[in-house]
């Protein structure tokens, strides 16, 4: 009596994560659980509900998007197709510094909301980092019937939870949403060492809600006015969780020249240095190349937020 499976993938070139060669098996699930794999007893005449033809095609573990901004979607986009449709079941959120929260007064721009802005905010290359919650919020629930209605990230993962996603979701808080909750419009400086403190409360909260890590984003607002002892301030804390930190270093074309962050050696200070110095792992998740900027207007600006 062959086993019942609900679902059976046959004939595939079998890649099983563990650094074996691939290899033509078979792979079944029985309800959310890979129950066998490669030689399944009974094989091709296990019984199944559904019966897939692996032939030519690959069978794998999902794969991990390790630099992804799907967070600030997925409330929009729970199913997260364009990552289904690429075989990413994990994502890792909340990178260059830039995470769904925490928020007051004022949003740091959710990417996925970039048409919106504009639309409230008209311009024509560089969109604003921040925008009050008050002015944002009638034309989102006219577009979308629900609100920007969170402040903590805890409160956010409420919101994603209850909505369900289809992916597995790794946060990190966004050291740049912590910077704009306590400074607001007034960031275009390094903060304070009383603004530190207040910051590194907020990351402390957003670790206990659930963040893995933080991130900082050294070339754009707000972070490219932060300073080291700032990001290192936030790093200590995030590393008393047993947190993992994320730097993102400029990118080509968006720093200005002799602005803040704009050497290479002022970069690396500024963002890859935190983790180290905090004792704990960190993750250069994005590093500039030789390459020349990509420039879309004549002041050499990208579609980026960055430094005005
Ligand atoms: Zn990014």
């Amino acid at each position: 009596m062959p086993e019942e499976y609900d679902i059976l993938i046959k004939n595939a070139s079998i890649v099983d994560g563990t650094g074996a060669p691939a290899y033509r098996g078979a792979l079944a699930v029985k309800g959310d659980r890979v129950a066998a794999l490669g030689k399944v007893e009974g094989d091709l005449m296990a019984a199944a509900e559904t019966i897939i033809d692996g032939e030519g095609l690959v069978a794998s573990p999902g794969f991990i998007d390790v630099h992804n901004h799907g967070d600030l979607s997925i409330l929009y986009y729970p199913e997260a197709e364009s990552f289904v449709r690429q075989g990413i079941t994990t994502f890792v959120g909340g990178q260059c510094g830039n995470s769904p929260g925490p928020f007051g007064e004022y949003i740091g721009l959710p990417w996925v909301l970039g048409d919106l802005y504009v639309d409230l905010a008209p311009t024509l290359f560089n969109r604003e980092w921040l925008i009050p919650r008050e002015t944002l919020n009638p034309r989102h629930r006219e577009l979308f019937g629900w609100e920007i209605d969170w402040n903590t990230m805890g409160e956010f993962f409420e919101r994603v939870e209850a909505k369900g996603l289809s992916p597995n979701f790794a946060p990190l808080v966004g050291q740049g949403d912590v910077r704009s909750l306590v400074m607001g419009p007034d960031f275009e400086r390094e903060a304070t060492p009383d603004e530190i403190d207040e910051m590194t409360g907020h990351v402390e909260r957003a670790m206990e809600d659930g963040c893995i890590g933080i991130s900082v984003g050294r070339d754009y607002d707000p972070g490219i006015y932060a300073s080291f002892d700032e990001f290192l301030a936030c790093a200590k804390v995030a590393a008393k969780s047993g947190a993992s930190t994320r730097a993102t270093a400029s990118a080509p074309g968006t720093g200005s020249p002799g602005g803040p962050g704009s050497s290479l050696r002022s970069r690396q200070r500024g963002s890859w240095r935190p983790s180290t110095s905090a004792g704990r792992r960190g993750c250069l998740s994005r590093f500039p190349t030789s390459a020349p900027a990509t420039t879309s207007g004549p002041s050499g600006a990208t579609s980026w937020p960055r430094r005005r």
